[in-house]
């Protein structure tokens, strides 16, 4: 142990020691981590993997903390948060360092005058962390934007260019999230232009509407849930009789979310009636349902049995099994 703890000071002498993992998320939830490194280039990251590697520490890597769930118990590893954020805007191409907070380039974007990223003001974090979960908002999704990201393979550290084919986007979901052995470091997007009057006023537009309905006064991991995406037969397995039936009645909503593919979690946990559910300081937001807020002190073990509690009644009710749409670690 003492050996390692000279090779990482060794390696790394910027590294800081037992930091509180509370303040790097937006959940303000998460015990110690042993050893925490902040990337401000691409070069640190990579130093900061291959040192992990050498020795066999485990890491987890972070962007802004707006997705992830730290345990309660500290971490015997390295947190290596990605602050590598240099930018450069070309025409209408961006190409964005993955430490980038994801609200400065959607300013950039609007200062000039580059439109079909509106949707995701308001949505906070990195880049880096928006390519891993496919972040989208109101039908648009960071990967439809993607032309190409750089990323670091742990493999064999070789550096890597994924064209958006590769990336293999799905909903809330990449080729990232999938496979562990991969780091972003850089995501080159494409817009086009527009005029920047428009821009502003469907920035302004979407921010009214975040503002509306998502709790913003109390600190959150955003979405705990995947919208459930579904053809009417597999989600509701009983068909259009006997107990989904009597659902489709009961809840006239649920038979249009199925007919269009996509029942919003939230709506599901509302129709629950869990809104306001309370363990600990962990509750579900009596205004968005798919969001648990913490309301001062919650433990993540607070959040995980309000989660589950969430899946056994919606299950029992719905017949739907919900998918975690927050990352929680270790899980
Ligand atoms: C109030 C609020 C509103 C939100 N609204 C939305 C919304 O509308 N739409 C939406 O999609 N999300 C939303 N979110 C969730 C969150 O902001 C996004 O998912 C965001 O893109 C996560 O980015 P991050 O940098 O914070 O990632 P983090 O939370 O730091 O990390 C998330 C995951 O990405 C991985 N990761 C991060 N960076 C890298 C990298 N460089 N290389 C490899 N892996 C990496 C991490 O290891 C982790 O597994 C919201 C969150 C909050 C708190």
């Amino acid at each position: 142990m003492q050996n390692s703890k000279l090779k990482i000071k060794k390696l790394l002498p910027e590294i800081k020691e037992n930091i509180s993992l509370k303040e790097h998320t937006t959940f303000r939830i998460g015990g110690r981590t042993r050893y925490f490194f902040c990337g401000k280039k691409k070069e640190d990251i990579i130093r900061a993997t291959k040192t992990a590697k050498k020795i066999n520490l485990p890491f987890f890597i972070l962007g802004g903390g707006s997705n992830v769930l730290f345990s309660d118990k500290n971490f015997e590893g390295m947190v290596i948060k990605t602050q590598n954020s240099k930018l450069k805007i070309q025409n209408c191409n961006i190409l964005a360092e993955a430490g980038t907070p994801l609200s400065l380039l959607v300013q950039k974007a609007e200062k000039n005058n580059l439109s079909g990223f509106e949707w995701a003001i308001g949505i906070p974090g990195t880049i880096g962390g928006a390519v891993y979960g496919n972040a989208s908002a109101l039908g648009e999704a960071i990967g439809n934007l993607v032309e190409w990201v750089e990323v670091l393979d742990l493999k064999n550290f070789k550096i890597k260019k994924f064209s958006k084919k590769e990336c293999k986007f799905g909903y809330k979901n990449s080729i990232f999230k999938r496979k562990k052995n991969l780091v972003i470091l850089s995501v080159a997007l494409k817009l086009k232009k527009g005029n920047k009057e428009k821009i502003k006023q469907e920035m302004e537009r979407i921010l009214k509407i975040r503002k509306e309905i998502q709790p913003l006064n109390y600190p959150s991991g955003g979405c705990i849930f995947k919208n459930v995406k579904c053809q009417m037969s597999n989600v509701l397995p009983a068909g259009r009789h006997g107990k989904t039936k009597k659902l489709f009645e009961k809840f006239p909503e649920l038979e249009e979310f199925a007919k269009k593919g996509e029942i919003p979690a939230g709506f599901l946990i509302d129709k629950a009636g869990l809104k306001g559910k309370r363990i600990g300081d962990a509750m579900i937001s009596k205004k968005h349902a798919n969001f648990i807020v913490n309301l001062k002190n919650a433990k993540a073990e607070d959040v995980k049995k309000l989660i589950n509690y969430i899946k056994e009644k919606v299950k029992k009710i719905f017949g739907i099994e919900l998918e975690e749409e927050i990352i929680i670690f270790p899980h």
